[in-house]
Order: structure tokens, then C-alpha cells, then sequence
């Protein structure tokens, strides 16, 4: 008999400090078959589903909720998270019909009243009767902040190990397969968990460069040297989230000796330690970088990619602060692009002709605290509504979002040289599909603003002729000093 696995996925990133919450009606919501939809779309669920269809599983799918990161999420949104779940799953597990749980996790989720979104889902699973010794595997992005109750009560959680996150689809894979080991051997694998008081704000967990290149390595050589040890994570953490769990951690998954599995994490928790600083990673104000762009340009050391970590939006930021737009209508570099999510602005847009030459105020829609919108004569080039498919399917969006991305409507306007495109949905800038889809050639441009801290290198590095990671005025600053902290355990490195 095929083993019967419920599957369910809850997908976010919360920012706490932004002031603005994230409701019900902005996340994608799937119920029952429609997860099935997502079979071959480079998604998470895609992965577990083709693990799922190989090993002839009977799959209950129950719900796929996930958002782009943002501000805090109403509680609403885990209460009908959970009531459908409990719905579905409550009497089939009480009655002995399931054999395994998969879950698909950011795990840095935070609701009005939950610091720990996915430990508390774990432990209100446990408590369902039937549930109590049901394998539960499943993926985090390794961005999550995640508790010991989130790993330790569960038998197999694995993280991403690229970031950029080339890998989701492959993970996914990964942990499904632990789920049918452990379905089909009956050994229950055991999870441990380990924490620094280190954190890192985004820029510094990118697994091209250290700390998290080391550790990932060392990961991988734990892995390779203990056939019990199934898995090892390293957890990047997010860090613009006031909870007692933010920041890095580890954990290691063994079917052997849970003791020998700890104290090689705490190995990874020294070295972590050890190599805090590495990971602090603070960006060079736009400002002193000015210059050195210039001379790129004329000399052709083009597309200089400017990246602007404040304005992240894979990080929950509104992508719409205006720094870097009010200095390339200064400069005015031939063919130089900046993409603002505005949505006011394509509506204003949307009964006018192409060629029209209309006055706009453009950006700082939701960033006002850090910026002012840049008043702009306009000529409008083209109108779309904002659907592409990714260039790239291991594109890190795929992990967000799967191949088929909606920008909502758009515009493209040009201000004298620059290029600007208007989106109405805030789209990270992860897949050069995003401008190619618009009419705009990135390898022909001369400057391009990228608002993302690592996981843009991926589409980008390829066609780069140089790099800046820039400091900029908005909510995810790299520095995370800057923050007014309160929830967060203490001591953590970097905060006095
Ligand atoms: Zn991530």
C-alpha cells in the first residue's frame, strides 16, 4: 500500500520593524488539488511532488500559503492556515490514515502574536491526536530563524544551502526522500539543534563568500564523514526581525547518535562565533561610491550593477525608495535603468498614449520615512501587464514564487536617458526576465539598480561589468545596530 503523506506549505519572511502588516489578501493562497498545479514549476512543492509521484505516495494536500516578504502578518492568516489544516488533517491522523507530514517552510514568519509561527505549527501538530510520533519533514529557507522546538520536534526540517537559492527545488527533493526512508524503513531519524548569539543581516549570508561559504563546506564534510548523519543546516537567519530566535543556527538530522550529532553542531556554533564579524557585512554609502561609477561607465565596464540592500525586496523592503533614481536622472548615463514598484503611477498612466510626455511623481509610496518621491517629466515607452515566465527555473524566485511571476500592470518610462520601470507589485529583481519581458536589454544598459542584497547574483553576475553594494536610506540597511531591538535575546553579536 502507497504510504499516505500530508502536505501543506507556509511561506514567509516577516519583517517586524516595517510599519506597515501583511494580510491575508496579499498572500497566494492554493487549497486541496489545487497544490498540484505546481508540479514542474521549479517550486518547493514542485520537488516534493515529483519525489511524491516516483515513490507512488498518496499525497493529501491540504494548503500553499505564501507572500512576499513584508511586514508583520495578521494573525488571521496563520488562524486559517491552521483551521484548514487541522480540518483536513485532525480526523484522517486521528483515525490512523497518515503516515507522514511534509511541510514547506520559510521559517522566519511572525504574526501579531507569534514570534515562532512554524514552532508553534509544529507543536500544535504534535498535540493533534495520532500525530504525536508521525514523521514530519519538510524545508526551511535558509534565511529562517529558527527555535529549538521548530527542529527538535520534528525528524527531518532541510535547508537550502545556496544563497542565492538555486537549490529550493533540489532541497525539496532531499527531504522528501528522508520521508521515505523513514516510511519505508520505519527508523526515525533524530534532529538537534544549536545556536550563537550571532546574527547577519543579509548581505553577510550570501554562501559564495564567508562565513557561510566555510560552513557550509564544513557542513558538507560532517555529512560525508557520518553515513548516520542525513543532513546538516546552516540557518543564515533573517535579521530584521525583533524575536528570541533570530539570527544563525544549525541543526543536523542523524539516524545514529543524537549526542555525537550535537557536539558537531556546537562545532559549526564556535566557528560562527569565532568568524562573527566576517558576516557583518555593512555597505559603502552610495555616496563615496558616485566616482568610481562614473569612471566605469566611460569606461565601459558596463552594466555597472548598483546594488541597493536598504531597499531589498526580497528582504520585506517597498522597492520604491528613490536614492539611487534622483542620481541617475542626475547623471543621465546613457540606456541606465531603475525599477520602482508604483503602482499610482501606472494607473496614471494607463489612458495614455505611448509617446505621451506626462509629469509624474515617482516612488515613496511606502518609504516615506526614509525618502521623498522624485518629480520627473516622463515620456511613456510601453505598458504590459507585468506577467513573465523566468529565464531561469533554479532562478531564486522560483523558490518564492515558481516560474510564472506577476508584476502587476506596468510601465516603462524614460526621463531623458533613464529608463524607469513602474510595477504595481513589488517583484524582487531575481530573473533578467523582469526587464527583458519590458522591452529592456540588461546587457546593453549602462547602469542598472538592483534593490536585493545577494540573491540577485545569480541572474546578474553572468552579465555584471562591475559591482556596488551600496548604503542607501531605507528599511533593510545592512547595519543592524540601527534597529530598536526589544524581543531579541542578549547578548547577540553585533548589538551592544
Ligand atoms: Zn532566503
Amino acid at each position: 500500500m502507497s504510504h499516505r503523506v500530508l502536505l501543506a506549505a507556509l511561506f514567509h519572511e516577516t519583517h517586524t520593524f516595517l510599519t506597515s502588516s501583511t494580510p491575508l489578501s496579499a498572500f497566494q493562497q492554493r487549497s486541496g488539488e489545487q497544490l498540484f498545479e505546481t508540479r514542474g514549476d521549479g517550486s518547493p512543492l514542485a520537488g516534493v511532488l515529483k519525489v511524491a509521484d516516483e515513490a507512488d505516495w498518496s499525497v493529501i494536500p491540504i494548503i500553499d500559503l505564501r507572500a512576499t516578504p513584508g511586514g508583520i502578518v495578521e494573525d488571521s492568516v496563520f488562524d486559517h492556515f491552521w483551521s484548514t489544516f487541522e480540518m483536513v488533517g485532525g480526523p484522517l491522523l486521528s483515525r490512523g490514515e497518515i503516515d507522514g507530514i511534509y511541510l514547506v517552510l520559510h521559517g522566519a514568519m511572525v504574526t501579531q502574536s507569534l514570534p515562532d509561527v512554524e514552532g508553534e505549527l509544529i507543536s500544535r501538530i504534535r498535540q493533534l491526536s495520532g500525530a504525536e510520533s508521525i514523521p514530519i519533514c519538510g524545508i526551511l529557507d535558509l534565511h529562517g530563524n529558527i527555535s529549538q522546538q521548530t527542529i527538535e520536534q520534528t525528524q527531518g526540517l532541510i535547508a537550502y544551502r545556496n544563497n542565492p537559492h538555486t537549490d529550493a527545488c533540489e532541497t525539496a527533493e532531499r527531504a522528501a526522500r528522508l520521508l521515505d526512508r523513514i516510511l519505508t524503513t520505519g527508523k526515525q531519524p533524530v534532529s538537534v539543534w544549536g545556536q550563537p548569539p550571532v546574527m547577519w543581516p543579509p548581505t553577510g549570508t550570501g554562501t559564495a563568500d564567508d562565513p557561510m561559504r566555510t560552513l557550509e563546506l564544513m557542513s558538507r564534510e560532517i555529512e560525508n564523514a557520518h553515513a548516520d548523519i542525513a543532513a546538516v543546516n546552516v540557518m543564515g537567519g533573517f535579521a530584521f526581525a525583533d524575536t528570541p530566535d533570530t539570527g544563525v543556527s544549525f541543526a543536523a538530522v542523524t539516524f545514529g547518535d543524537a549526542e555525537f550529532a550535537r557536539a558537531e553542531v556546537q562545532r559549526l556554533v564556535e566557528w560562527s562565533i569565532e568568524h562573527q564579524a566576517d558576516g557583518n557585512k555593512i555597505d559603502r554609502p552610495l555616496t563615496e561610491c558616485l566616482s568610481e561609477i562614473r569612471d566605469d561607465v566611460e569606461a565601459g565596464r558596463t552594466p555597472v550593477i548598483v546594488v541597493e540592500p536598504a531597499d531589498n525586496i526580497g528582504g520585506g523592503a517597498p522597492g520604491d525608495t528613490t536614492e539611487l533614481l534622483r542620481y541617475l536622472l542626475a547623471e543621465q548615463f546613457t540606456n541606465s535603468v531603475c525599477v520602482i514598484n508604483d503602482p499610482e503611477s501606472v494607473s496614471q498612466l494607463s489612458d495614455r498614449a505611448i509617446g505621451d510626455r506626462v509629469g509624474l511623481s515617482i516612488g515613496a509610496r511606502n518609504s516615506s520615512a526614509f525618502c521623498q518621491p522624485v518629480a520627473a517629466e516622463c515620456e511613456l515607452v510601453s505598458r504590459s501587464d507585468g506577467r513573465f515566465d523566468l529565464e531561469d527555473i533554479n532562478s531564486h524566485l522560483a523558490s518564492m514564487c515558481g516560474v510564472h511571476i506577476n508584476m502587476g500592470p506596468c510601465a516603462v518610462v524614460k526621463s531623458g536617458h533613464v529608463s524607469i520601470l513602474l510595477t504595481s507589485k513589488k517583484t524582487p529583481p531575481f530573473d533578467l526576465g523582469q526587464l527583458r519581458s519590458q522591452g529592456i536589454i540588461p546587457e546593453h544598459c549602462s547602469v542598472i539598480g538592483v534593490k536585493a542584497a545577494v540573491a540577485h547574483r545569480r541572474a546578474y553576475d553572468p552579465i555584471t561589468g562591475t559591482t556596488y553594494t551600496v548604503g542607501t536610506a531605507g528599511p533593510c540597511s545592512s547595519d543592524v545596530t540601527t534597529f530598536p531591538w526589544m524581543k531579541i535575546r542578549k547578548p547577540i553579536y553585533p548589538l551592544s
